[in-house]
C-alpha cells in the first residue's frame, strides 16, 4: 500500500493528502505541549477524545450556517477536512478573564469581561504567538479589512454557540482560539473555521465547582488530562462507548 502524502505536521496534528483533490485528512496525536512546547507530554486518548469532540462541535456550527472546514470522521483519530489557506493568525474570543489576559492586564481570573473581547495573535512559534493589532494585520498583508470583518462576525457566532453548548451542560466557556482558514469557491473566497476546537483550544471550567476541564490541567499540573477531556465528552454526550482512554496492554513477562 502506498504510503500517505505528509503535507505537515504540528504539535497535536498531523496533515496529510486527502483522497479527492481539495482534502486534507486530520489526525489527532496523543501528545500534549505547553509554553510553546517547552513542556511535553503523551497522553493516552487524547487525540481520539479530541478528534470526536472537535466533530460534535464542528458539526454543530456547520448545521447553524457557521461554515467549517469539517467535512467528516474517518476512524477513531482522523477526519476529512477541507483543504483552505489558514491566515497567520489566532484568533481568541474572551468571556472571562484568565491566562495571558489576566496576568498582562493585571485582573484576576475569572472575573466577569463586561463584553467578549476578540483578541489576535501572529502565528509564529518561534516569536511565541505576539499579541498584534488591526493595524498590525492591515499593514503587513495578513488579511484585508473585509476578512477582518467576517473573521470578526464568524468568532462571535463561535462564542454564542460554543457558550449556550457549554452552560447547558455546567461548564463555563472562558475563552477558546480558533484558527480561520480561506477557501476558493470557484471565484469566491470564503472563510471558515479551520484547525480544532476542542479542549486543547479552549477553557472550560465547572460552573458548580470551578474545575477546570481543559489543557490548564496539563498546563498547571491540575491532575489527569484524559480524565478532564472525557468529562467535558461525557456530558455533551459524545463519548463513544468504547473510546474510554484504555491503559497501554501489560507485558506479561
Ligand atoms: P491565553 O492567551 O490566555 O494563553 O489563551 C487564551 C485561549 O486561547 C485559551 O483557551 C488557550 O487554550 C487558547 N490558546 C492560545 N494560544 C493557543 C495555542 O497556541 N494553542 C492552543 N491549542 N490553544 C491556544
Amino acid at each position: 500500500m502506498a504510503r500517505r502524502k505528509k503535507i505537515y505536521e504540528g504539535k497535536a496534528k498531523i496533515l496529510y493528502e486527502g483522497p479527492e483533490p481539495g482534502t486534507l485528512v486530520q489526525y489527532f496525536k496523543d501528545d500534549a505541549t505547553a509554553f510553546n512546547a517547552e513542556k511535553r507530554d503523551v497522553i493516552d486518548g487524547k487525540g481520539v477524545l479530541n478528534n470526536r469532540l472537535s466533530e460534535f462541535f464542528m458539526v454543530g456550527l456547520n448545521s447553524i450556517g457557521v461554515p467549517t472546514h469539517f467535512l467528516k470522521r474517518l476512524n477513531m483519530r482522523e477526519q476529512l477536512v477541507r483543504q483552505c489557506e489558514i491566515i497567520p493568525l489566532e484568533v481568541i474570543v474572551r468571556n472571562f478573564a484568565a491566562g495571558t489576559m489576566a496576568k498582562r492586564l493585571g485582573i484576576e481570573e475569572g472575573t466577569p469581561l463586561p463584553r467578549p473581547i476578540v483578541e489576535y495573535c501572529y502565528k509564529d512559534d518561534k516569536l511565541g504567538d505576539p499579541l498584534v493589532t488591526e493595524e498590525h494585520i492591515a499593514a503587513f498583508g495578513w488579511a484585508s479589512q473585509q476578512d477582518m470583518d467576517d473573521i470578526l462576525s464568524l468568532a462571535l457566532r463561535v462564542n454564542d454557540f460554543m457558550s449556550g453548548l457549554m452552560y447547558g451542560v455546567g461548564i463555563k466557556l472562558v475563552d477558546f482560539k480558533i484558527e480561520i482558514g480561506r477557501f476558493y469557491d470557484g471565484d469566491f473566497q470564503r472563510l471558515i473555521v479551520a484547525d480544532e476546537i476542542s479542549p486543547d483550544s479552549c477553557r472550560l471550567w465547572d460552573i458548580e465547582t470551578g474545575r477546570k476541564l481543559d489543557k490548564d490541567v496539563f498546563r498547571r499540573d491540575l491532575g489527569n488530562l484524559a480524565d478532564a477531556y472525557t468529562e467535558v465528552a461525557r456530558r455533551l454526550g459524545v463519548m463513544p462507548q468504547n473510546a474510554t482512554p484504555m491503559e497501554k496492554p501489560k507485558l506479561i513477562n
